[in-house]
Order: structure tokens, then C-alpha cells, then sequence
């Protein structure tokens, strides 16, 4: 009975998981790995949810296309609206220097230092020296010192060539509208599509800018977002309802061999992690196991050495750090949608500035939340597990100070995080199935040996670095075809060379 362990229960690996389980045989048996006492405390569980559809270097362009209509399709299939607060979205650049025409300030009303690392807050902007988007042309908002503190040339070392990945203007400490609006094509869609904010009806209301400021990058038919903690649980709840096995809290430790099999069937060792005296399950089970799907982001290169020690070569995964905040204000009410209602819910909103030194990005979500980034320390160490991140209190408060001056100082912490992005050498996403030789010379599943046509064996899908959430349902779908030897729903031939 064919059989694949996918090692990595975030989105990568739940897509994965969910794909194989839609169109594999029913007699194909799924297994999902992950050692995290909380599930979904990565990256994936994090994230802000923003998704394009074209905003991808070109190696990665067949794929971002495919990823954005199986997220629409899923979620007119599954009422995702409401289940994970997937909404179309408008997208904005925000110029902090802005000063409309006719203001009456000869200097700069924007607040002249970057946003201290301990909140300062009577440096922030209040809401009376502002007037909110709508209506209003009053300057604003941020200023700093961009182009230093967090700009960061190479916090993995590994970003040789990231120009073709498509990466760079995130280990320059950018923003992702510089990806909307750089290289020949974007260029060119950025003249026929970018226009003045005045000119669009769907302005963020709760954001501190006169309209002049903003600039619009996407409209409603390219972008789009979710809650991407919402989504990889209701992913998981069609996996197991799909008859995928959850191993949790467990790792893979080995492969072993069955010498009373005369074909030498090859197991998986995975071990649990809970002490004994917990009431859930500990010790090892044994999985038969003919493909592998490493899908364990920031952690690949651990759980490959650990399976494949004698390995010649090993994918090579750095992490970026990122903190986060989620936020409420009275200007962006979570929605209230009377039964029966007729009406197409508004637009979300995405916001990409720069400021405070670093390059804020702010979303606005279906469910009412308004998740603000951006501040990545790219010194930041990865911890064990993602459960065990602990997020620096001068950092947290450097990112809330430029929320309150983003958003205005009555909004409301509705918690914050630190997570971690996977980030590959050449800056794209891997992946691939591995060669025999990229294996080493020890145990390897039975897919290997036994196919002759590709299929089965080892795969690796990492490294997506700040696109996983937007890149996840195609990825999934691609390793679900590649692990049955099916041909590819997107051109991902470039993306299995790491
Ligand atoms: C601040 C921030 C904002 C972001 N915003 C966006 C966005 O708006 N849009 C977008 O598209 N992307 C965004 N991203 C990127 C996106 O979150 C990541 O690319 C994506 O979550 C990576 O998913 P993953 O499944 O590969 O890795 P992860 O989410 O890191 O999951 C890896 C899993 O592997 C598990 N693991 C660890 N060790 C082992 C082991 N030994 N065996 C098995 N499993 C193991 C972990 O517990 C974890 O569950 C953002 C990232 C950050 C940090």
C-alpha cells in the first residue's frame, strides 16, 4: 500500500497533505509529522495572509498564478469568508513624505527620528493632528530614517542571486510592493495599473493618511488575503476528515529496514515527544513508508541531516525573523453581516510604507484585525521549535509605536508574535524531488529504488521565504502530482534546482 510521511504541519506540508489526499488512490495512506507542542506557532500560523497573483519573479510566476486561483476556488467552495476571512484585497503604497499642495506647513508634519525601540509615544502622531483617509489631505504621517537600522544587506549569507528569486528587496529590508513594482514587467504593469488613491472608492479608513499619500498598486482582482491561522486549521480538518494521519507532538528519527520482508521494506521511526506520565500518546510507532515529503521550513536542513546523515549535499534553508502585531480599531469594525445579506462584502486593504527605518506593512482583514510587520532583525536566532520564540519587548514596542501613528492611539493590542521565514540560496521556493545521489549512502524510503519512472521517493518544498502563505495551495498541488508521478498543474522546473 503506497504510503507518504510528510514531515512539517505548516502550511506547506498541510497543503501538501490535503492535495495528495484529494487525488491520490483511496487505498494511498498520508501521514503529517510535526514536533511543536502547539500546532500552527510557525510562520504559517503567523503570517499576515496578504496573496497576489502576479507579484513573482518568473521562475516562481506559474506557480503564484496557479496558488491564487486554488485559494479563490477553495474558498468558494468552502465558505471561506467566513471560515478563514478570505477577502479580495486593495493594495497601496503609502508615501510618508507626502505633503498635499495646499498645506499651510512649510516643514514636514511627519515625525522627524525613526520610532525609538522603546515606544516613545509622544513622539506618535495623535488622532486630532490627523485626519483619517477619507476626506481629508492633511500630511502625514511616519518619517525616520529610511535606508538605515533595519537595513540589512545579507542576514543569511545566502542571497547570492536573490535578484533572480525575486527576494531582494526583502534582505535589503524593503517592502513587498517593491515586488509589484520592479523588473521590465512590473515596470510596465505598474504604469498602466498604479494611479493616485483619490481615484479609487475602496480607501482604508482606519489608516492615518491623507488620500494624496497613497498610491494604488493592485485592485481587487489581483490581490487578495486571508487569516492564515484560520486556513491551515481548516486544512487540517479536511486532511483528517480525508483519513490523514496526525502524528503529534512526534519527529521522524530514522529509517529502518524490515529484514524479514524479502523486499526490504523500508519504515519511518517516529517518536513522540510528549513525557510518558502525559496522558497523550508517547513512544515510537513504526511507518512502512515509500515517499517523504520534507515540508518543515526554517527546520528542513535538521530533519534531512537527521534522516539522510551520510548526505553529499543538503538543501540550504536560512530564516528571517519577523514580529508581528495584530490590532483593533474602531475604524475598521469587525464586519456584521445581517443573514440573507446580498450585498458583496468591501475589499480588505493592504499598506506598504517605509518608515521608522524599516518597511512597515499593514493589512486590514476580513475578520476585523489589522496585522501590522515589517520589523525583521535579521540577527535573530532560530529557536529549537518555533513554540520556543520569544519576542523581544524593545522590538514589539518599536512595531506598536508605528501602528498607534499608522492607525491613531485608541487601537487596541490584540497580542503579537515572532515567527520565522524560510529563505533558500538562490531566494525561490525548492521544490523537488532529490536525487539518489543527494541522499547519501544510507537508508532510503522504498519509492526510490523502486520507481523507474521519477516517481516517488524523497521531496522537499521549503523555502518560500515571505510568499509561503500565497504560494502554499499550488505548492501543495504541484508535490501531490510530483509524489504520483503525475505531470505538474504549474511549470516549477526551475524550482528544483537548489
Ligand atoms: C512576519 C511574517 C509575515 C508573513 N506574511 C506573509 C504574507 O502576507 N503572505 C505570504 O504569502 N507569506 C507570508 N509570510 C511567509 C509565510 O508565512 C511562510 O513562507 C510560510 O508560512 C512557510 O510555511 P512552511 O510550512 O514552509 O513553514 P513553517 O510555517 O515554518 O512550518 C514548518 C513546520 O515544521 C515543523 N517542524 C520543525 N521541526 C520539525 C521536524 N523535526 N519534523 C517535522 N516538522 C518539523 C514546525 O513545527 C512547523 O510546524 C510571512 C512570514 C512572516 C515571518
Amino acid at each position: 500500500m503506497p504510503t507518504t510521511v510528510i514531515l512539517g504541519a505548516g502550511i506547506i506540508g498541510l497543503s501538501s497533505a490535503h492535495f495528495l489526499a484529494r487525488i491520490a488512490p483511496p487505498d494511498h495512506r498520508i501521514h503529517l509529522v510535526d514536533p511543536a507542542p502547539e500546532l500552527f506557532s510557525s510562520a504559517s500560523g503567523k503570517a499576515a495572509g496578504f496573496l497576489a497573483k502576479d507579484w513573482f519573479a518568473p521562475a516562481v510566476a506559474s506557480l503564484g498564478a496557479l496558488s491564487f486561483d486554488l485559494h479563490r476556488a477553495l474558498a468558494e467552495e468552502h465558505n471561506g469568508r467566513a471560515r478563514w476571512g478570505y477577502s479580495e484585497s486593495v493594495s497601496y503604497s503609502l508615501d510618508h513624505t507626502y505633503h498635499s499642495d495646499d498645506s499651510h506647513a512649510d516643514t514636514p508634519t511627519s515625525v522627524p527620528a525613526p520610532v525609538p525601540a522603546s515606544s516613545d509615544l509622544g513622539a506618535t502622531p495623535s488622532e486630532s493632528a490627523m485626519r483619517r483617509t477619507q476626506g481629508s489631505d492633511t500630511p502625514s504621517l511616519l518619517d525616520g530614517e529610511p535606508g538605515t537600522e533595519d537595513r540589512h544587506g545579507d542576514p543569511s549569507g545566502l542571497n547570492s542571486g536573490l535578484g533572480q528569486g525575486g527576494l531582494d528587496w526583502l534582505l535589503s529590508g524593503a517592502s513587498r510592493a517593491t515586488a509589484a513594482t520592479e523588473g521590465p514587467e512590473a515596470v510596465e504593469k505598474a504604469h498602466s495599473e498604479s494611479a493616485p488613491a483619490s481615484a479609487s472608492r475602496d480607501l482604508p479608513p482606519w489608516l492615518l493618511a491623507s488620500p494624496g499619500a497613497l498610491e494604488v498598486l493592485s485592485d481587487r482582482t489581483s490581490t487578495a488575503q486571508v487569516v492564515p491561522r484560520r486556513l491551515c486549521e481548516f486544512l487540517l480538518e479536511q486532511c483528517l476528515a480525508a483519513g490523514v494521519t496526525l502524528h503529534h507532538p512526534a519527529r521522524a528519527t530514522t529509517l529502518v529496514e524490515d529484514e524479514s520482508d524479502p523486499g526490504g521494506a523500508r519504515w519511518l521511526r517516529i517518536e513522540y515527544t510528549v513525557p510518558p506520565q502525559s496522558r497523550a500518546r508517547a513512544g515510537t510507532v513504526d511507518i512502512p513508508c515509500e515517499n517523504i515529503v520534507i515540508a518543515a521550513g526554517c527546520w528542513t536542513p535538521r530533519v534531512y541531516a537527521t534522516l539522510f546523515p551520510n548526505a553529499s549535499r543538503m538543501p540550504r534553508i536560512a530564516h528571517l525573523a519577523g514580529y508581528s502585531a495584530t490590532l483593533r480599531t474602531k475604524h475598521w469594525p469587525p464586519p456584521a453581516v445581517p443573514d440573507g445579506a446580498e450585498r458583496a462584502p468591501g475589499p480588505c486593504h493592504a499598506v506598504f510604507t517605509d518608515a521608522a527605518g524599516f518597511a512597515p506593512e499593514i493589512f486590514s482583514r476580513a475578520n476585523g484585525d489589522v496585522w501590522l510587520g515589517g520589523l525583521n532583525p535579521p540577527n535573530t536566532a532560530l529557536p529549537a521549535l518555533p513554540t520556543d520564540a520569544h519576542a523581544d519587548p524593545a522590538e514589539v514596542a518599536r512595531l506598536l509605536a508605528v501602528g498607534r501613528a499608522l492607525c491613531g492611539d485608541d487601537v487596541e493590542v490584540q497580542g503579537h508574535a515572532l515567527c520565522f521565514r524560510p529563505v533558500s540560496a538562490t531566494g525561490r521556493p525548492i521544490i523537488a524531488r532529490m536525487h539518489e545521489a543527494d541522499l547519501g549512502d544510507g537508508l532510503k524510503p522504498h519509492g526510490h529504488g523502486r520507481s523507474k519512472d521519477g516517481r516517488g521517493g524523497v521531496f522537499v518544498a521549503t523555502g518560500h521565504g515571505p510568499w509561503g502563505i500565497a504560494l502554499s495551495l499550488g505548492t501543495g498541488r504541484v508535490v501531490a502530482e510530483m509524489v504520483l508521478g503525475r505531470e505538474t498543474s504549474a511549470d516549477v522546473e526551475q524550482l528544483s534546482r537548489w
